[in-house]
């Protein structure tokens, strides 16, 4: 082979830049078949620890959820008239499968979402606990008898379905928070329509494939992917008659008005700022490693992050350096990588303002105790920001006020549980807070007077266990009906009062038997 030759063949298989195929365009599930949307416009799905783009998610329009709406009300009369065990069975099996899959799914979590993958496996856990309690339906939706209302005359309240119900899901929970509703929604008799998260729409998809291979009837529940035109193809059509919101403030407010407005009955869960109180006498090691779990785990995009540390008296001077010590300890990294102790947070537009936060922050007056900003601390590539502690935030700043949803813990110190408790009840949300004591005389002041619906003691900002309601109050929550236990069986049925009257003996001195009416 001459020069010119290998010049030649050099020349010809040098490499040339081909556009790479578009993502994949996620369909949604209708009538128990995979469609594509309707709307036009897509979102790109990606993976935020590494930029990759997924997939794309279509951004379905008004007539893709009326398609929805159609399928889940023609499966509803046969659905809603199986027994209550027949369709506990369809619970059974999404358990069993949530069980043997559990590693798929929180890959699938990791993948699109970022969090961990042990964060991650205990959220799929959290759901398969859901789908326990849904399990008990054949007992939570008994209804109540009374006998001998009158002379002869019995009321009894029963419970049945509903009809459609919707859900509209957030980013930070791809499994567990449409597990909040699917399970109870179907169990009841109802239909089901799931408009997930446009950022994390890929464990719905894989949900809804293990749907399809445990047999579940076509259309009792749907997937519809899209952003602002599906949800409010959802709040106003007329063929939904519940609608189950989880997201920021604003457009669960948003969301609970309009929804409202329509006829349909709402629970609308918004964000929050939940606070971490540590009295003097908290167990200083056990109460790092609980307020560093919950202000960092999912880098702090939860709903039930520890976000302001309130220390009260000397509680500041014990806790401080140690917690300093261990956040500096803790890795962003890769959500597959076992030495990552947090992930990415879920997007550029996030990380940005994450950032923005921190300066803000330190611009209103914060000292930067941890700062996760550090060039060189955190991967290249992906979305992310490391531990960060504001200290001596001013009350009214924005770090004291901003749902910051990101690994970003802001401290303040007060001189008495009095002073605690009022910052406390003054921020408009309530969704969970915590108490660091070993004084059960401040305990029991404490959990009496906070406007918070779930409160923990001595342990990190805690959601309920699935058989308890998960309940946020003030602007966390929109509604009446919380989440799972009970309330998700009131949510999700309607009571029927039937008051009933059989003439026999006593009336007309007859009653029927296999040899005829005898007197
Ligand atoms: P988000 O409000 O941006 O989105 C939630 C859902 O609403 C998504 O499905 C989205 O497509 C839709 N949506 C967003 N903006 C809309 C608009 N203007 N009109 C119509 N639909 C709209 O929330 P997110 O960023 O996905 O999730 C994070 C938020 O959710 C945080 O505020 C967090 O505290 C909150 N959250 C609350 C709970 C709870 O239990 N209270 C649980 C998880 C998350």
């Amino acid at each position: 082979m001459t020069s010119q030759s290998r010049t030649l063949i050099q020349e010809d298989t040098a490499p040339v830049a081909v556009a790479a195929p578009p993502a994949r365009l996620l369909p949604n599930l209708i009538g128990g078949r995979w469609v594509p949307a309707k709307g036009s416009g897509t979102v790109d799905v990606t993976n935020p620890a590494s930029g990759e783009v997924l997939a794309r998610a279509p951004l379905s329009s008004r007539e893709d959820i009326e398609a929805a709406v159609a399928a889940a009300a023609a499966a509803w009369p046969d659905w809603r008239s199986r027994s209550v065990g027949e369709r506990t069975e369809f619970i059974y099996a999404l358990r069993e499968q949530f069980r043997k899959r559990l590693d798929d799914l929180a890959a699938s979590i990791t993948r699109e979402g970022g969090k961990v993958l042990s964060d991650a496996r205990a959220e799929v856990t959290r759901a398969v606990e859901v789908l326990e309690v849904a399990c008990a339906a054949p007992m939570t939706m008994q209804g109540r008898v009374l006998e001998g209302v009158a002379r002869g005359i019995n009321s009894e309240t029963i419970r049945q379905s509903v009809g459609v119900c919707a859900a509209i899901t957030p980013f930070n929970f791809p499994a567990m928070v449409p597990i909040w509703f699917l399970p109870f929604a179907i169990v009841c008799g109802n239909t089901f329509i799931l408009k997930p998260s446009e950022q994390v729409p890929l464990t719905s998809e894989l949900i809804g494939t293990i749907l399809l291979e445990i047999g579940l009837p076509a259309g009792v529940v749907n997937i519809v992917h899209g952003a602002h035109d599906a949800v409010n193809g959802i709040l106003d059509s007329p063929g939904i008659r519940a609608v189950s919101f989880v997201g920021s403030v604003n457009t669960a407010k948003y969301v609970y008005r309009r929804a409202a407005e329509n006829g349909k009955r709402v629970q609308s869960l918004g964000g929050a700022k939940n606070y971490m109180i540590v009295m003097p006498d908290a167990v200083i090691e056990k109460t790092v490693s609980n307020i560093l779990g919950s202000a960092f785990g999912n880098a702090g995009q939860r709903c039930m992050a520890g976000s302001v540390l309130v220390t009260v008296g000397a509680a500041k001077d014990a806790l401080l350096p140690r917690l300093k010590v261990e956040a500096e300890k803790l890795i962003a990294g890769d959500g597959t990588d076992p030495k990552s102790s947090l992930g990415p947070v879920i997007s550029r537009a996030a990380c940005d303002r994450i950032h923005q936060a921190i300066e803000t922050g330190t611009r209103e007056g914060a000292d930067v105790l941890v700062d996760g900003r550090k060039a060189g601390s955190t991967p290249a590539g992906g979305n992310f920001v490391g531990p960060t502690i504001l200290n001596n935030v001013k009350p009214g700043t924005h770090a004291a006020t901003d749902e910051i949803f990101g690994p970003v813990l802001s401290v303040m110190h007060v001189n008495s549980l009095d002073e605690a408790i009022e910052l406390v009840n003054k921020d408009p949300r309530g969704n969970g807070t915590s108490i660091f004591t070993e004084n059960g005389a401040a305990v029991r002041e404490y959990s009496r007077r906070v406007e918070v619906g779930m409160v923990g003691v001595n342990i990190g900002v805690a959601a309920s266990p699935a058989y308890f309601p998960f309940s946020g109050w003030k602007d966390s929550f929109f509604g009446d009906l919380h989440v799972h236990g009970w309330d998700a069986i009131e949510f999700f049925t309607r009571k029927k009062t039937v008051t009933s009257r059989y003439f026999s003996v006593g009336e007309t001195g007859k009653f029927f038997t296999e040899q005829g009416d005898k007197k």
